[in-house]
C-alpha cells in the first residue's frame, strides 16, 4: 500500500489567502475586476522560507493555483455559467465553474509587495478568492508568452457590462466615519458594478428587495432601483 501511486496525487497547501471577501457571495467572477480588493497570501512552514520567493518581487503579476475549498466535491459534466443567464449549459471544462473535478482554481493577480519580516506574506490586489482559500502553487506571469488579447473567448467574449451604482445619503454618512472610507467606497462600487445578484433575479423587473454583501468587516445593503428601462443598484447601508 505504501508504493507510490502515479494515478493519485496529494496536494499540500503552501499557504492561504486573507482577503476583503469574508463570503463567496458578491466576489467578482474573475480576478482584476475589483482592483480595490486587497488580499494577503500567508505562506505556511516549510514553504514560508524567504528563499522560496527570491526574485518574485520583480514580477508585477502572479498565477495562483488554489482549491475551491468551499465548493462541494461532487461535479457534473454540464454546468450553467452565470454569464449565460444561468439557464444554458456548457461542459465543465469549457467553464471556470467552481464545481469541477479536483476543485482546482487559477487566478492571475497583481503582486504589490512581499513581506519577509515574519515568514512570508505576499500583498496582492484584485484577487477573486474568499478569505481562507488554500493556495497550492504560485508562478510568475510571463506577458510575452501568456497574453493573447485577440484570443477567442467562447460564450464570454468580453468583460460583462457594468451596472450603475449609487449611494443613499445614509450610506455615505456611514462611510464617512471610517478610516478606510475611500478604498472601501471604491471596493463597494467595483463589486456592485458587476451585479452580484443571482442571474435569475437580474431578469426580475420591479423587485426592489434588499440584498447584502459582506466586504472587509462590513455588511453592505443594496437595492435595485428601476430607472425607466435601466436598473441601478443603490447602496442603502454599510453596517
Ligand atoms: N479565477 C478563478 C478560476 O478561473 O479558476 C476563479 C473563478 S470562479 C468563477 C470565481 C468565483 O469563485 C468567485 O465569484 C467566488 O464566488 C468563488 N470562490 C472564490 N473562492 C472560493 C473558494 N475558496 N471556494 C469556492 N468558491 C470560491
Amino acid at each position: 500500500d505504501d508504493a507510490p501511486n502515479s494515478e493519485h496525487f496529494t496536494l499540500t497547501p503552501i499557504g492561504h489567502v486573507v482577503s476583503d471577501y469574508p463570503d463567496k457571495f458578491g466576489i467578482p467572477r474573475q480576478p482584476g475586476l475589483a482592483p480595490a480588493a486587497n488580499a494577503q497570501l500567508v505562506l505556511t512552514a516549510p514553504f514560508n522560507d524567504p528563499l522560496a520567493v527570491r526574485g518574485l518581487e520583480d514580477f508585477s503579476h502572479l498565477w495562483l493555483s488554489f482549491i475551491f475549498h468551499q465548493s462541494p466535491e461532487r461535479w457534473s459534466p454540464l454546468v450553467r455559467p452565470p454569464r449565460l443567464g444561468g439557464n444554458k449549459k456548457v461542459g465543465v471544462f469549457a467553464s471556470r465553474s467552481t464545481h469541477r473535478p479536483n476543485r482546482l482554481g487559477l487566478s492571475l493577480v497583481r503582486l504589490i509587495a512581499i513581506d519577509t519580516q515574519h515568514g512570508v506574506t505576499l500583498l496582492l490586489q484584485g484577487c477573486d478568492l474568499v478569505s481562507g482559500t488554500p493556495v497550492v502553487d504560485i508562478k510568475p506571469y510571463l506577458p510575452w508568452a501568456e497574453s493573447h488579447p485577440n484570443a477567442q473567448a467562447g460564450f464570454a467574449p468580453a468583460a460583462p457590462s457594468l451596472m450603475d451604482v449609487t449611494f443613499h445619503p445614509t450610506a455615505l454618512d456611514m462611510l464617512a466615519h471610517r478610516q478606510d472610507s475611500a478604498t472601501l467606497r471604491a471596493l463597494i462600487e467595483q463589486v456592485l458594478r458587476q451585479d452580484p445578484r443571482p442571474a435569475y433575479k437580474q431578469k426580475e423587473q420591479g423587485s426592489e428587495r434588499l440584498y447584502g454583501v459582506r466586504l472587509r468587516d462590513v455588511d453592505v445593503k443594496f437595492c435595485p432601483r428601476q430607472n425607466g428601462e435601466a436598473t441601478t443598484l443603490e447602496v442603502m447601508a454599510i453596517e
